[in-house]
């Protein structure tokens, strides 16, 4: 009998190990690989569906649809942690964030419960990246409220506020793009402030796509990419003369 307990023990030692370190597992989409360790299959497949969905609108949306990223070696990956409390201590975030993204790396991290996650951290986060790589990683002619007004343009829930914008106008209470191409939102503080930071960058990215469709800004994102300076990127692909007329036509759209 002891013999046999010896036996058991032996035999589910390397189990029990096993199981403490749980390796990462992979789910793998057209575009996106999902490391996971306990996620259920049905978890795994609505997660994949909203990426791959999300991916589609995307290089739709911004015309990059025919550029064919992210696909066999070069998948986009996300890792999907268990619970909150491994998330953040993988990452040292802290307990509002519900997920996070290395551009670079081209990975996504979050985890199984994160709230807004779906909605509009994994669109906006999936901008940045699409973006960037079509851009360019290391290019110092994009402004940071291009890649911002690029992303927030993907979330599915946004608060903008046309009107709320023309009443900052009219009132001289807005920021203007030389101060805005300037401006480091992280090191803000004002909540006011990185509010309009956001809605101002929005609101350019969707005057451009809007006014003057997606051929014109693929044509832009490609000046950008080759130029790498914005103003030679933006007046070869629009008719704007400069950045002045640009913020000119965009305030006129906006009070329209
Ligand atoms: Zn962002």
């Amino acid at each position: 009998m002891r013999r046999l307990n010896w036996l058991i023990l032996f035999l589910f030692l390397p189990l029990a190990a096993h199981a403490q370190e749980q390796p990462w597992q992979v789910f793998k989409s057209t575009h996106f690989l999902i490391y996971y360790k306990s996620a259920k299959e049905s978890q795994l497949n609505a997660l994949a569906a909203r990426a791959e969905n999300d991916y589609n609108k995307i290089t739709d949306d911004l015309g990059f649809n025919r550029f064919n990223f992210w696909t066999w070696d070069n998948r986009a990956k996300i890792y999907l942690f268990d619970t909150q409390k491994q998330y953040m201590e993988a990452t040292g975030n802290p307990e509002w964030s519900a997920g996070q993204a290395q551009i670079n790396g081209k990975l996504i991290r979050t985890f199984i419960t994160a709230r807004g996650f779906l909605d509009n951290i994994l669109p906006h986060e999936m901008a940045h990246i699409i973006f960037r790589e079509m851009v360019g990683f290391n290019n110092p002619g994009v402004p940071l409220w291009l890649e911002e007004g690029v992303a927030t343009y993907q979330e599915k829930k946004n608060y903008f506020l046309k009107s709320e914008l023309a009443a900052r106008i009219n009132q001289g209470k807005f920021i203007g793009l030389d101060e805005l191409s300037r401006m480091n939102v992280s090191l803000l503080e004002d909540k006011e402030l990185v509010s309009l930071f956001y809605n101002e960058s929005y609101s350019l990215v969707r005057y451009l796509i809007d006014a003057f469709g997606k051929d014109k800004f693929v044509l832009f994102c490609q000046n950008l990419r080759d130029k790498r300076d914005l103003t030679r990127a933006l007046v070869s692909a629009y008719s704007f003369k400069d950045l002045r007329d640009f913020e000119d036509s965009w305030k006129k759209y906006i009070l329209r």
